[in-house]
């Protein structure tokens, strides 16, 4: 069984904080595809798994997702470093914004971030040993996932930094950014 980096979009590898919503302000991070280079090399899967709350709250729709993230494989692959796969959560459980009302997407998951549903899908399609996988993000959300899944959780410094303070769990590192949470990840799985 292989091992995966299980990365975040928004604020890991991508520029963004609040919504993205159009393909054209799309914002790779300098470094992000230097880092999938690197965690490719170092033997591992590359697996984007985000949050989309947007489309349950209806400021996006799917195709128009569907659009983005295929402007995002296309900017890593021309860069040499393509993701192995990407897999978004579009649910919302809460009712208090009221312009989520789509049953479809305003309901409880297990795919949203802290749950551990996108990790598990992906561990069945690519025979993925989740012990011995690595989750990075830039929030407390993303290190309770990697806690949650039972893989090393890795906190990166861009995007919201752990400031959002959602939850109280711990980091297995702390990184200035994705390439220096790439090089620890490659010196940790060489090192298994
Ligand atoms: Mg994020
Ligand atoms: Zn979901």
């Amino acid at each position: 069984m292989r091992w995966a980096a299980f990365l975040d979009r928004d604020g890991t590898i991508i520029d963004q904080e609040g919504f993205l919503t159009r393909a054209e302000d799309l914002r790779l991070f300098p470094g992000a595809a230097q880092a999938v280079k690197r965690l490719r090399e170092a033997g591992g899967l590359v697996i984007v798994v985000t949050n989309q709350p947007a489309v349950a709250r209806g400021l996006i729709d799917e195709p128009t997702l569907a659009r983005i993230h295929e402007r995002l494989k296309a900017l890593f692959a021309e860069k040499g470093a393509p993701l192995d796969a990407l897999y978004y959560c579009p649910h919302h459980p809460e009712t208090h914004h009221p312009e989520a009302s789509d049953p479809r997407y305003r309901r409880e998951c297990e795919c949203r971030k802290p749950g551990t549903g996108m990790l598990r899908r992906a561990a069945d399609e690519f025979g993925i040993d989740i012990a011995r996988s690595f989750m990075v993000g830039d929030s407390t959300r993303d290190v309770m996932t990697a806690r949650n899944a039972g893989c090393m959780g890795v906190l990166v410094k861009t995007g919201e930094g752990g400031r959002d303070a959602k939850f109280d769990v711990r980091p297995d590192a702390v990184c200035d950014d994705i390439l220096a949470a790439a090089e620890w990840i490659a010196a940790r799985a060489g090192a298994k």
